[in-house]
């Protein structure tokens, strides 16, 4: 399908009626003059497909002019070229400040392999809406390097402590990943023992945190799974399941997850002040069984305030939707994100939970706590038939265990994950 434009004999040359046409040239839906992004993405979803909106005879809603590159959109949907979406003020809708991303990567080599989850990232957004504490994000160079741009695009003082309230989206990536894919010589794809050549979304960010987002990873999936490229979902939003209709069509070369740290309601509303609630994502989870996608769990990063008790709960709920695999990775007490972590727990007024985490910094303490709950989480899990830890212990863990403790914390690094990808 593409789309076709009319011209209107009663206006100017640039006004232009817009229809989207089928490869019989059959009308198959009529979107009047100025079609927002909102509309045209939503389009694609109805009918199952794909329309590369460049070279469309679309126009920007500021100055006319036909895009026919890179573009973005207004807030309320109004497409832009990229002249105008770069030289846009952005708008703040409480307390979150959006705007176009003047970000050019598209598809990043990426180090994630050594989890066992990606050789590549595709990340829809510079920012995260969900603003959860302990995110290590706004403390890499992704973050850190564009201050600049951040200050100009979203009025950004300080990326890490404004973290959760700027959000710039790459509306254009699903055209971009195509024209990237088409020029592909997957001969060369990199395809690293424990990456298996898979690419991720995202890393960096939430891909389906709102509708905008989705959109923009529903094309990005689409053009991957043309591509017959694995693929790997990471997300806390339950929005996911909307794209159950594309997912079955990977036919097993995709991969669902979400993160759950914990069931504990309060302590994740603290630690993850925007993100929807534990059990909101472990339903999307259960959605995506009884549909037959591939799923797994991120059960990281767990708190020290979690006992057998709650350890127990965790894992049977995630029993209950038969994952490949569960990954998990306790909370690691470095950077300044660890104590916004304490600080928020201490703000809410959760005392005791606040001195556990503070706890972790005293010296020794952390890789005590760390090395006995991951030995709890594989413990455990060994009562469920149907679970399968794989665990990420970080460097620095391994670096202060000694004997067959390090042996044993090497091993799991090395380890590939036991999930399936079509060949
Ligand atoms: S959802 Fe992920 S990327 Fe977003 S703030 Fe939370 S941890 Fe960071």
């Amino acid at each position: 399908m593409h789309l076709k434009t009319k011209r209107d004999p009663d206006g100017g040359w640039y006004d232009r009626f817009v229809q989207l046409v089928d490869d019989e040239k059959q009308v198959v839906e009529e979107f009047g003059k100025n079609p927002t992004l909102d509309e045209l993405r939503e389009a694609e979803r109805r009918h199952s497909t794909r329309i590369n909106l460049w070279q469309q005879g679309l126009v920007c809603s500021e100055c006319g002019n036909q895009i026919n590159d890179r573009f973005s959109a207004r807030q309320d949907g109004h497409l832009l070229c990229w002249n105008c979406a770069t030289s846009n003020d952005g708008s703040e809708q409480g307390g979150l400040r959006t705007n176009a991303d003047p970000t050019k990567s598209v598809l990043s080599e990426s180090k994630l392999h050594k989890k066992s989850l990606c050789d590549y990232v595709i990340n829809v957004a510079t920012g995260c809406r969900h603003g959860c504490k302990f995110c290590y994000v706004p403390s890499t160079p992704a973050i850190g390097n564009r201050e600049e741009m951040l200050e100009d695009c979203a009025d950004v003082d300080d990326p890490q402590k404004d973290w959760g309230n700027y959000l710039l989206y790459r509306d254009d990536l699903p055209e971009r990943v195509h024209q990237g894919l088409e020029q592909t010589d997957f001969e060369n794809w990199k395809t690293t023992d424990r990456g298996r050549g898979i690419v991720m979304l995202s890393s960096g960010t939430d891909c389906y945190q709102d509708r905008r987002a989705a959109q923009i990873t529903r094309g990005c999936v689409h053009e991957l799974i043309k591509h017959d490229v694995p693929t790997r979902i990471l997300t806390r939003s339950p929005n996911v399941t909307r794209d159950i209709d594309l997912f079955k069509q990977a036919n097993g070369n995709l991969t669902i997850g979400t993160s759950i740290p914990s069931f504990d309601t309060a302590l994740v509303k603290t630690l993850e002040p925007n993100a929807p609630p534990p059990m909101a994502r472990w339903e999307a989870l259960n959605e995506l069984l009884e549909a037959g996608i591939p799923r797994f769990v991120s059960f990281s990063p767990t708190y020290p305030t979690m006992d057998r008790d709650d350890v127990h709960e965790a894992l049977s709920w995630f029993a209950a939707i038969d994952p490949e695999v569960v990954f998990h990775e306790p909370i690691n007490p470095r950077g300044i994100n660890f104590e916004m972590c304490v600080q928020a727990l201490q703000e809410s007024g959760m005392e005791s939970e606040a001195s556990k985490f503070r706890q972790l910094t005293q010296h020794g303490e952390w890789a005590d706590y760390a090395l006995e709950q991951i030995e709890m989480v594989r413990e455990i899990a060994t009562h469920f038939d149907n679970l399968t830890i794989h665990t990420w212990p970080g460097h620095d863990l391994t670096k202060v265990a000694s004997g067959t403790q390090k042996e044993k914390l090497k091993k799991m690094r090395r380890q590939i994950s036991p999930e399936q990808f079509a060949e």
